[in-house]
């Protein structure tokens, strides 16, 4: 088993703990927008602007980690396969040592 696979369930609880986090929010926010607001100092505006906040932190977040992903996994990673064909050795060029 990789290391990949090992942290495959982690990394789908967190994906989906994210996601579920993301939905909830947006809904509160959408059950709470016509409400009594009683003004100025209102609970419930204030919920609502902080959950605001934490869906925004969550795109920068989620925007974040795939940048993230996009420059180390795919182009370090990945980079010998467009830097084109890998040099040739004597075992690609068939070298006999032994003659
Ligand atoms: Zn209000």
């Amino acid at each position: 088993m990789g290391p990949y696979q090992r942290r495959r369930p982690f990394l789908l609880a967190f994906t989906a703990s994210l996601a579920l986090t993301a939905v909830s929010t947006e809904a509160f926010i959408t059950a709470h927008q016509h409400h009594d607001c009683s003004g100025e100092d209102c609970l419930i505006c204030l919920q609502i602007e902080t959950a605001r906040h934490l869906l925004d932190g969550l795109v920068r977040a989620v925007a974040a980690l795939m940048g993230f992903y996009a420059l180390t996994v795919r182009v370090i990673v990945k980079a010998p396969v467009f830097l084109g064909p890998a040099p040739p050795t004597p075992v690609s060029l068939k070298v006999k040592f032994n003659t």
